[in-house]
């Protein structure tokens, strides 16, 4: 017995030294373990001659690590132990089915602006979609292809500069496809619905590493899934999305800060501006955040109000009169091209709120009307916290208001997205500071408090996650939709197209 059991310590201790020998040849070149001591060195060698020219594979002794790593989210970051970086398409499949054989996880990083608190399990590759920036106009301009590392202010800038517009988010800073998979709302929604409702044909990668053509005539079952759970599901190398006309050549924008006093009077009349879902196609999007202004309050936070119009200051006018009548600190405007429209209203690349290298406490709510005693009550403990703990003071609540119409066209059972109908605002707090561990257990109780404000500010209602703003810990129907048919339908693409989780790093819908 003890023969057998030093023999069987033997054979482990062989076997580990051989994992551990690099480079080790598996077995038909597939390995049914981790290689635990696979370096960035052994995969460039492995990996590298598979790859085309100009991709790269680099680990944290590289110069390129700090930039390339960096997320937007820096709480419970993943343990990322390589970056691959592939210059083309064709490359993907090949990294998909390197880490395959090899047991790693990879985790598809374009902008790495995810909120999500919950990706401190991930441990393995990163793959960058960095290189693959291109956008094709398709020739009678009514589709243009775009790489899966597009991102929004690229995008904004180029189809501008050639007479189109297209659906994007509105932050200049993060990728078309984080926020795409998951739905996308930015400032063209109220007249061409989410990014998802534009999405006509994606190349995806999927867990195996086959490379798929996804449509309406070609796995019309997986189009619907990406619509809104799409980071479930697979790598989308390129998409071909719906752009249209530059209609207009300048937007117009006013942006107010106003001080505590004025709060109730703001949100009655942004109220009274939405009037239930009904906000003006070209008032396409409104945006209020409490924040520290230090030139104005060292002790209570300001309320700053952004509003953009596609069209003139003449035609915008009517619908900010109302704004104008509250007693501002500061008002300022302008009539600039679309692309500076970010910029100018506090969502541009230069922005604080694009920063990277934060801890990010993250909690949201939709609601059809803002309530104002609740928006009181949020207030008054964003301040308090901001006193008792100054190094959170790059902190922010945001509160969003978007025209609807073009979203709630949409037939709500043709994608996955599930919250057409269920919110005319969005609202999420950012509780932000540089990483500091100890700073962790007050931040997710003022999280927690927060976000509990806002629930009981609206009882009866269920609470709605919007799948980009989700922390990780929301219920899972709150994130896909309350209707079972839904989940079932999500779970059985799942066993599909992913059948071991591949893809279950960003609001996994099979949590296990
Ligand atoms: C500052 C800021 C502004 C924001 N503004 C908006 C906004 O205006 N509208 C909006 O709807 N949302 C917005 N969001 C939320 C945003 O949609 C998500 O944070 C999104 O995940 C960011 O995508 P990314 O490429 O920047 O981040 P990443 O961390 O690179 O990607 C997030 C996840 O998306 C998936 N992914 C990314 N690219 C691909 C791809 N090519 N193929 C497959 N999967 C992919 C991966 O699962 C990845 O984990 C904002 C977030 C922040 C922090």
């Amino acid at each position: 017995m003890v023969r057998l059991f030093s023999l069987a310590a033997l054979s482990l201790t062989l076997l580990q030294s051989l994992v551990t020998a690099s480079p080790f040849p598996c077995l038909n070149g597939h390995c049914s373990y981790t290689r635990a001591n696979l370096t960035p060195e052994i995969v460039a060698r492995e990996l590298g001659p598979q790859l085309s020219r100009n991709s790269s594979i680099f680990g944290p002794d590289d110069a390129r690590w700090v930039e390339a790593t960096t997320r937007y989210q820096e709480y419970n970051r993943p343990h990322i132990s390589m970056v691959v970086e592939p210059a083309r398409e064709d490359d993907i499949p090949k990294i998909v089915k390197y880490a395959n054989k090899n047991s790693l996880d990879f985790l598809t990083v374009n902008r790495g602006h995810s909120l999500s608190g919950f990706n401190g399990n991930f441990s393995g590759i990163q793959i960058s979609m960095d290189l693959l920036r291109d956008i094709t106009i398709n020739k009678g301009g009514k589709t243009a292809w775009f790489q899966g590392g597009t991102y929004d202010q690229q995008v904004i800038d180029e189809l501008f500069e050639q007479g189109y517009v297209a659906t994007t988010g509105s932050c200049s800073c993060v990728g078309m496809m984080g926020p795409g998979l998951g739905g996308g709302h930015g400032r063209y929604q109220g007249r061409y619905g989410l990014i998802s409702d534009n999405l006509v044909t994606l190349h995806v990668v999927l867990a195996d590493g086959t490379a798929i053509t996804v449509s309406e005539k070609s796995h019309p079952d997986l189009l619907w899934a990406m619509k809104g759970a799409g980071h479930n599901f697979g790598i989308v190398t390129s998409f071909e999305l719906n752009i249209y006309p530059r209609l207009v050549d300048t937007w117009y924008y006013r942006n107010y800060v106003w001080t505590q006093d004025k709060l109730e009077t703001v949100f009655e009349e942004i109220n009274r501006f939405h009037n239930n879902g009904t906000e003006p196609v070209d008032m396409a999007y409104e945006v209020g955040v409490y924040t520290m202004n230090y030139s104005v309050s060292s002790t209570e936070a300001v309320i700053w109000w952004s509003f953009a119009y596609s069209g003139s200051q003449e035609d915008a006018q009517k619908y900010l009169t109302p704004f104008d009548n509250i007693e501002a600190v500061s008002v300022e405007d302008g009539n600039v091209p679309y692309p500076e429209i970010p910029g100018r209203t506090g969502s541009g690349l230069d922005d604080f709120v694009c920063s990277p290298g934060y801890d990010h406490m993250v909690a949201q709510v939709g609601t059809f009307t803002w309530n104002v005693t609740t928006q009181r009550q949020v207030y008054d403990l964003f301040n308090q916290k901001i006193q008792e703990q100054p190094a959170m003071n790059r902190s922010s609540v945001t509160m969003e208001g978007y025209s609807t119409e073009g979203v709630r066209a949409v037939d709500a059972r043709t994608s996955g997205f599930p919250w057409r109908d269920a919110y005319n605002h969005l609202g999420f707090i950012t509780i932000a500071y540089p990483p500091d561990a100890s700073l962790d257990e007050f931040a997710l109780e003022w999280r927690v408090q927060h976000r509990d404000l806002w629930n009981q500010g609206q009882p009866g209602r269920l609470p709605t996650t919007y799948v980009n703003y989700a922390w990780g810990d929301e219920p899972i129907e709150s994130v896909y939709g309350y209707e079972p048919w839904r989940l079932e339908k999500l779970r059985s693409l799942k066993a599909k197209y992913d059948p071991h989780g591949r893809f279950n790093h960003y609001n996994p819908i099979t949590r296990g």
